[in-house]
């Protein structure tokens, strides 16, 4: 087994399902000591008694990081805990998609508060560990990894808000990736298609069958095909940033 993350802390957002979960487990069998992070602190523990018992460090801490006290108290116990932080990967998200003209603006608001300013809140508190561990050894640079999507490429009908949230994660990616790269962290997105996971059973109903007509025909992707792309971001040498991955679900067209 490969371990190019031996001696490293990675910490992981949305940790308890889909691919969240997943990087957790590509990122432990890297040799990194993983935080996990979710509201779900059952499901976080069911993940960490696995990984442990495979012989890897996990750190659970529930938290909604839509709360800005509580998201940077989180962060600040990963790193005071396991000692560092090397890489964070926002991914928690949701996707509470249909028409703007009949939608709650509850889930807009929802949507903003998670794929947003919980990511800002998270970022803003790892970031000064982030660049003191890439001046560290053993890699000699820090990554952030944020989970955007094809909707944060591509605007389409129905999902109008989470392409906003997804568009503005990319733009702020990409404006702290030059902020920052000079203290050797490296900032990209990941954009996953079609995912196999739990994201579209918060979608309301009538919608997410809609959203089930049009993935139907395609054979979608795994959590753990998302993991690999981040798994390969973080572990390439310093000299080389990979700051954008696409990655698509074979048949997808968008
Ligand atoms: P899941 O619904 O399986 O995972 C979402 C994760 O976000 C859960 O672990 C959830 O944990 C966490 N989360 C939600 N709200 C909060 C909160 N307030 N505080 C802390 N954690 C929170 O979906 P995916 O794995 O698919 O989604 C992960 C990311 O991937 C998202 O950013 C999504 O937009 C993106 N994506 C997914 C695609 C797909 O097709 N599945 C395609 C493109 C991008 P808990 O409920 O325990 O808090």
């Amino acid at each position: 087994m490969t371990t190019r993350l031996t001696g490293t802390v990675a910490l992981v957002t949305g940790a308890s399902s889909g691919i969240g979960e997943a990087t957790a487990r590509a990122l432990a069998a890297e040799g990194a000591a993983v935080a996990l992070l979710a509201r779900r602190g059952d499901r976080l523990e069911a993940l960490a008694g696995e990984l442990r018992a495979g012989g890897a460090t996990a750190l659970v801490q529930a938290v909604d990081i839509t709360d800005p006290q509580q998201a940077a108290a989180a962060v600040e116990r990963v790193a005071g805990e396991l000692g560092r932080l090397d890489i964070v990967v926002n991914n928690a998200g949701l996707m509470l998609t249909g028409p703007v003209a009949d939608a709650p603006a509850d889930e807009w608001q929802r949507m903003l508060a998670v794929n947003v300013e919980g990511l800002l809140h998270v970022t803003r508190a790892a970031l000064p560990h982030l660049v003191r561990a890439a001046a560290m050894a053993p890699r000699h640079v820090a990554d952030l990894v944020t989970i955007s999507s094809t909707a944060g490429r591509v605007a389409r009908p129905g999902t109008a808000v989470y392409n906003l949230t997804k568009f503005g994660v990319n733009a702020f990616s990409e404006a702290l990736r030059q902020e920052v790269l000079a203290q050797r962290v490296r900032v990209g997105v990941v954009e996953p298609g079609t995912v196999d996971t739990e994201l579209a059973s918060h979608v309301r109903a009538g919608i997410r069958e809609a959203i089930a007509r049009q993935t139907g025909e395609i054979e979608a992707l795994r959590p753990a095909d998302i993991a690999d792309a981040v798994s390969y971001m973080v572990t390439r040498d310093r000299r080389v940033a990979v700051n954008e991955m696409l990655v698509r679900a074979g048949a997808q067209t968008w």
